[in-house]
């Protein structure tokens, strides 16, 4: 039976965007050096800038993020000061590169999860997205890190692109002793803003016969399967989660986000810097999050309105969700 993931309010999580350093050039990549920096964090930097998100009075979870993390030389060190700090959770994103050895660096005590993107159920459609060879090697690598006792999860990007190939994902899960299964909705950001939206967006309806079903066999074979809610009925409330969570997005030039859809944009809400938190000027994101608008999410409308459907009287069908607002189905056999 699938759940709406409610926005904690006694929880910091902290999107930790290391480096941002890449082997892959993926069609859909957000990550962009003028946003974002082209540098890689050192580890004391890391370190310093944890301590500043750790509230010992809220759970506090970790995702470490690129660009490729694994890239960075002191990633073990990194989960470790992030543990030493009161990091309740610590998750490793990552291409399936796994560079520097690092499932030979860390415990599977110490991480709760290497999450693997694969945007395919073959190479010919995930390497379409992500590069030649990708997925061969995305596949080695959960492998290895199951095999050494890691927790093991996948992240899939449903786009036109790929949406024919999602039903075909759960054997291929099974197999891999995938523990947790993530779709993504496709947002038309960074490099995806380049194509052609129509040949990337889902429409609601193929949004609806694609994705809850496959998240519910998924679930059934005993992977827990969390997706985004995207649209919302006209009755349903939408909320925004920056005006009520504490989701923090950072990347190696020092400006944090609390929306990632804002991410491509100089519309951060705080700042590093001297390692100090500093809030920005306005006009920033946080002037957004309480604007009141019948489309649901100001930036969706904003950045992404080609997903928004009208009626004939000019008002949206459906209401577009907070990006971060979940549906997670809990695994049953
Ligand atoms: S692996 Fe991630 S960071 Fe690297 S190009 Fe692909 S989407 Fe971008
Ligand atoms: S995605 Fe929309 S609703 Fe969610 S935090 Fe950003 S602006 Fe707010």
């Amino acid at each position: 039976m699938k759940k709406t993931v409610l926005f904690a309010k006694n929880a910091v999580n902290v999107f930790f965007h290391i480096t941002t350093r890449c082997n892959l050039k993926c069609a859909h990549c957000y990550i962009n050096p003028d946003q974002h920096g082209d540098h890689t964090l050192p580890l004391h930097t890391v370190t310093d800038w944890l301590g500043l998100f750790y509230n010992p009075g809220k759970d506090a979870n970790l995702i470490l993020l690129g660009g490729e993390p694994t890239l960075h030389p002191e990633l073990a060190k990194i989960v470790e000061a992030a543990r030493q700090i009161g990091y309740g959770s610590v998750t490793i994103d990552t291409n399936g590169y796994l560079f520097h050895d690092i499932l030979d660096k860390i415990t599977p005590s110490r991480v709760d999860y290497f999450s693997f993107s694969l945007d395919g159920a073959t190479s010919a459609t995930n390497d379409r997205i992500r590069g030649a060879g990708c997925y061969d090697t995305c596949i080695r690598g959960i492998r290895q890190a199951a095999e050494k006792g890691f927790s093991v999860s996948v992240i899939y990007t449903v786009s036109r692109q790929n949406m024919h190939e999602l039903a075909d994902m759960k054997p291929i899960l099974e197999d891999l002793g995938v523990s947790r299964f993530f779709i993504q909705v496709i947002g038309i950001r960074g490099r995806s803003a380049g194509f052609d939206k129509e040949a990337l967006q889902l429409s609601p309806q193929e949004w609806e016969t694609h994705v809850p079903p496959v998240a519910e066999a998924v679930a059934r074979s005993g992977i827990t399967v969390t997706y985004p809610q995207v649209f919302l009925a006209p009755e349903e409330t939408f909320e925004c989660a920056g005006n009520v969570a504490e989701n923090y997005f950072l990347f190696p030039n020092g400006r944090v986000y609390q929306c990632p859809l804002c991410e491509d944009y100089p519309l951060h809400s705080m700042r590093i810097e001297n390692n100090r938190i500093c809030r920005t000027p306005k006009i920033n994101e946080a002037d957004l999050f309480s604007l009141d608008i019948p489309e649901g999410c100001v930036m969706n409308k904003l950045v992404q309105a080609g997903n928004i459907d009208y009626d004939s009287g000019g008002k949206p069908v459906c209401k577009i969700a907070c990006c971060l607002l979940k549906e997670e189905i809990p695994a049953s056999l």
